[in-house]
């Protein structure tokens, strides 16, 4: 490709030639690829960030293509894991990045290898408790990254830079309470507040990689566009000095122990995942045999299908297994052990 391809943004004065080489030498991870990690990837990617690491730990439903911009309805045919359906997207559109999909979860096992290499992190989940550990290594890796969520047709972000800026639990000491806040499970959410929000967070990724700091946005932003409000909050007093992890450098998100629950029912999605303790590798054409006398069997690259009804199991290899049509984590745990054991 020549070299024309980032010209409109290399005229953008405050990018030019010197800022092009400095996002082509970064690197950023994003967490989650459904509605707004699908958005980000796709502006990082054409804007030629260097190296985009992206990580989900879901495959592509039917009732995602509403708003996930990358995927489409073969994707969904494939149930291909979000992952690799935005990367086969993704290299299509500028094969000068490096991208890095993974399927996986990111937990407390997981979070430092994957999110403490880069120069950037962006929020791109739907939960707090993901939030939570992103902010730990961000802060205890001085990593800035950008939090930014959607739901219904209200988004909300805010960039964090450790020891500039508040950290997350400055700002929100406990998770909202489940049942307390809308949530995918209640509210539903519309295409474009995602791209509203994803695209600031996008902005505010580049200046940050550019280190344009006098254009950078201290505020926490809110947006509704169903009822035509902005609300900037000015957040930089809110940062304390007894914050547990800003302020006392205690880093309880990245601890585990070998009794973590790791066992979630997941978001409006009548699922439960389940997570191994520890890295293992399944053989799945090895586990499709041993399951298909038991139920109907459907496999992929990436993962397998089992349907024993009424629930189906989706199995990964690194062990990961979401089951589906409970949210009951013991009915779950109960399937897992019968059919793939311990
Ligand atoms: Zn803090």
């Amino acid at each position: 490709m020549n070299e024309n391809r980032y010209s409109r943004q290399i005229l953008f004065a405050p990018i030019g030639v010197a800022g092009q080489e400095r996002l082509r030498n970064s690197r950023v991870a994003i967490v989650g690829m459904g509605a707004l990690g699908t958005v980000l990837s796709n502006h990082l990617v054409r804007a030629g960030v260097g190296f985009v690491r992206f990580i989900d730990r879901d495959f592509v439903e039917p009732s995602n293509l509403q708003r996930q911009m990358l995927y489409d309805e073969e994707d969904a045919r494939q149930h291909l894991p979000k992952a690799i359906a935005a990367y086969e997207k993704l290299s299509k559109i500028n094969s000068d990045v490096a991208l890095e999909p993974i399927v996986a979860d990111v937990t407390a096992f997981h979070a430092e290898k994957y999110l403490s290499d880069v120069d950037l992190i962006l929020d791109a989940t739907d939960n707090f408790q993901v939030r939570y550990l992103i902010n730990d290594v961000a802060v205890k890796h001085n990593i800035p990254w950008i939090y930014g969520g959607a739901v219904s047709a209200t988004g909300t972000y805010t960039a964090i830079r450790p020891g500039e800026t508040p950290c997350l639990r400055c700002l929100f000491p406990e998770a909202p309470k489940p049942g307390t806040t809308a949530t995918c499970d209640t509210a539903g959410v519309i295409g474009p507040i995602i791209h509203v929000v994803a695209s600031y967070q996008a902005t505010e990724a580049f200046k940050i990689l550019l280190q344009a700091t006098n254009a950078y946005n201290p505020h926490l932003e809110h947006f509704d566009l169903w009822n035509n409000t902005h609300q900037q909050i000015k957040v930089l007093k809110a940062k304390r000095p007894d914050c547990p992890t800003c302020g006392q450098r205690q880093f309880e998100f990245l601890e585990t122990s070998p009794d973590d629950e790791l066992a979630t029912a997941l978001c409006g999605r009548d699922t439960v995942q389940l997570s191994p303790r520890e890295a293992i590798t399944l053989d799945l054409s090895q586990l499709a045999k041993r399951l298909a006398p038991l139920g109907t069997v459907e496999q992929n690259r990436f993962l397998l299908r089992f349907y024993i009804d009424p629930y189906t199991l989706v199995i990964f290899p690194d062990g990961r297994v979401l089951v589906q049509n409970t949210d009951d984590i013991a009915t779950a745990r109960s399937l897992f052990a019968k059919f793939i054991g311990n």
